[in-house]
């Protein structure tokens, strides 16, 4: 039977490795216990209560195939080296190493029991701190605030960004920003100016501290958050691999999803160069568009599944109840919604019930 050998099993991996798993040998390599629900980490970061969501099992992802729980040290085109020393030999390689990003957002740590043991010890941390910097007021910096003045409503918070306002990097309509600020009443906004230096304590732990922005601002705080840095997981590609990445880490892709001059090789989610915004509904796609391509190959027939870059779009819940969105209807137009239609659209379920479904846990 067809070995396909999938590197990572975030929500491209996982997918791919499900759609495939009736038709081909699927082994899914992971280094992680469960998968985590990057969607629903901040809220899981400040209520314990959704931790469950957060950290999912893979337990009942495969029928047939393997999830086994390792690094990929270093991937050839037809085979990949576990950090154990095992080889797997692969007739289909798939990348799905997706990117990193700081605590709580995503985690570095493999065991689940070991990041939830640093949630809770943040979460005392921030039922004891009276204010928290939070630096980058993307997409992520922002619903963070959203959930922790939900939970810690105390709590004192300032966002710093070096651009001129919030959610900077997007083509973004000014009244999205305007429904953003309006939520955020209270939070301390610092503009324009970068800090001097980042705190010198981990993120998410308590320790009182002070810095400043280049402009002279003096920013006092227990606790701070770093919200900014998304960054590629690709150093274990190696060889004819490793010559396809580009400066950003990223991964020419054709648009069948294979792996620019490689046939056997597909790559999905945040690790490809597509250029769209990296987003979990995107790697979903992705998925089924490798998926298709590899049913297509494994019959004797053409890969002729293609992905076209979505339209840009955002869903920004603010906790539970609040948020905005800017979507792009039917008709190609662009629409901002409000706190009511976000929090239906993301904010009320973090798209939980999805993943509990594609990972068998009704
Ligand atoms: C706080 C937050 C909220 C978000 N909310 C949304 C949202 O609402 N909607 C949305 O569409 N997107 C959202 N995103 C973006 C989304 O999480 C990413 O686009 C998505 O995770 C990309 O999926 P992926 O499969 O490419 O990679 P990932 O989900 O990053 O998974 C990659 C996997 O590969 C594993 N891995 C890495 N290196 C190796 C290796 N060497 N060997 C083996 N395995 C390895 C990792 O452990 C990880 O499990 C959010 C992101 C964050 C941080």
């Amino acid at each position: 039977m067809t070995q396909v050998v999938v590197v990572g099993g975030g929500y491209g991996g996982a997918r791919v490795a499900s759609l495939l798993d009736d038709v081909a040998e699927v082994t899914l390599i992971e280094p992680k216990d469960a998968f985590v629900h990057a969607s629903a980490a901040l809220r899981g970061a400040v209520d314990p209560a959704w931790e469950e969501r957060v950290f999912v099992p893979y337990d009942r992802l495969l029928t047939r195939g393997t999830v086994v729980h390792q690094r990929v040290e270093r991937a050839l085109p037809d085979r990949v080296q576990l950090g154990d020393g095992t080889t797997i030999d692969a007739d289909y390689l798939v990348l799905a190493t997706g990117t990193a990003y700081p605590f709580p957002a995503k985690f570095l740590e493999s065991e689940t029991v070991v990041a939830r043991a640093r949630l809770a010890r943040m979460r005392e941390g921030l039922a004891a701190a009276e204010r928290v910097l939070v630096v980058g007021a993307g997409p992520v910096g922002l619903e963070l605030v959203g959930e922790l003045r939900e939970h810690f409503p105390a709590l004192r918070i300032t966002v710093v960004d070096q651009a001129e306002d919030a959610l900077s990097t997007g083509e973004y309509a000014p009244e999205l920003r305007t429904a953003v600020h309006e939520q955020l009443d209270g939070v301390d906004f610092v503009f324009g100016s970068r800090l001097g230096y980042l705190p010198p304590v981990d993120v998410g732990v308590y320790e009182p501290f002070a810095v400043e922005t280049e402009s002279g601002a003096r920013i006092e705080a227990q606790m701070w958050f770093r919200c900014y840095g998304n960054q590629a997981a690709s150093d274990y590609l190696a060889g004819a691999l490793a010559a396809e990445r580009t400066g950003l880490g990223q991964v020419r892709v054709e648009p069948t999803l294979q792996v620019r001059g490689l046939p056997t090789v597909f790559a999905v989610g945040d690790i490809t160069d597509v250029p769209e915004s990296k987003r979990a509904s995107a790697a979903r796609t992705h998925a089924d568009v490798v998926a298709a391509n590899l049913r297509a190959l494994i019959a004797g027939q053409r890969p002729t599944a293609t992905h076209h870059p979505e339209p840009e779009r955002i869903v920004l819940p603010l906790g539970t109840r609040g948020g905005a969105s800017q979507i792009v209807d039917a008709d190609g137009e662009r629409r901002i919604l409000g706190a009511e239609e976000t929090s239906r659209i993301k904010g009320q379920d973090l798209f939980s019930s999805d993943i509990a479904e594609l990972f068998g846990q009704f």
